[in-house]
């Protein structure tokens, strides 16, 4: 069955659409948490960001980049987050790839952020960095 983004991309749902190519597409969020939030998508139409073709996430990068800076200036926002959630407990609800554009006003519309740091181990830190490079076959 496809995404609901999937629909949006081929017409059957309307969307309010800010940018697209062959690769991308970009719109406003239905349930937006400032003015001018977006999501930009890939026509590729997989779950999680890792299993993109590198042509579909160089393609998702640029676009990022091209709509935040439109939005930007279209909305007078003073600054913006970028968020991409992978998996359910990563607070996915659609389950093919996204960026969210979230511009941030000086009221405080826009994401509200809750980080909370530790201090770095450094011996498991390099120890996971070798694992991660060994995955990476560097
Ligand atoms: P997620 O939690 O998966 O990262 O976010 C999914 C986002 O998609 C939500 O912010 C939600 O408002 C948005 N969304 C879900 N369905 C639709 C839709 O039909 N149209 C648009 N424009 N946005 C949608």
């Amino acid at each position: 069955m496809p995404s609901i983004f999937t629909r949006i991309i081929g017409g059957e749902i309307p969307c309010h659409r800010l940018f697209e190519n062959e690769l991308v597409i970009a719109f406003l969020d239905v349930n937006p948490l400032s003015p001018g939030h977006a999501l930009v998508v890939p026509k590729e139409e997989m779950a999680e960001l890792h299993m993109l073709s590198p042509e579909s996430a160089a393609a998702l990068g640029a676009a990022v980049a091209h709509v935040a800076g439109a939005i930007m200036k279209a909305t007078g926002a003073a600054a913006y987050n970028i968020l991409q959630n992978n998996g359910a407990l990563a607070h996915q609800e659609v389950m093919h790839v996204h960026f969210h554009i979230i511009p941030k006003y000086q009221d405080g519309r826009g994401l509200a952020l809750t980080w909370k740091p530790c201090a770095i181990d450094h011996t498991a830190a390099a120890e996971l960095a070798t694992r991660v490079q060994r995955q990476l076959g560097a």
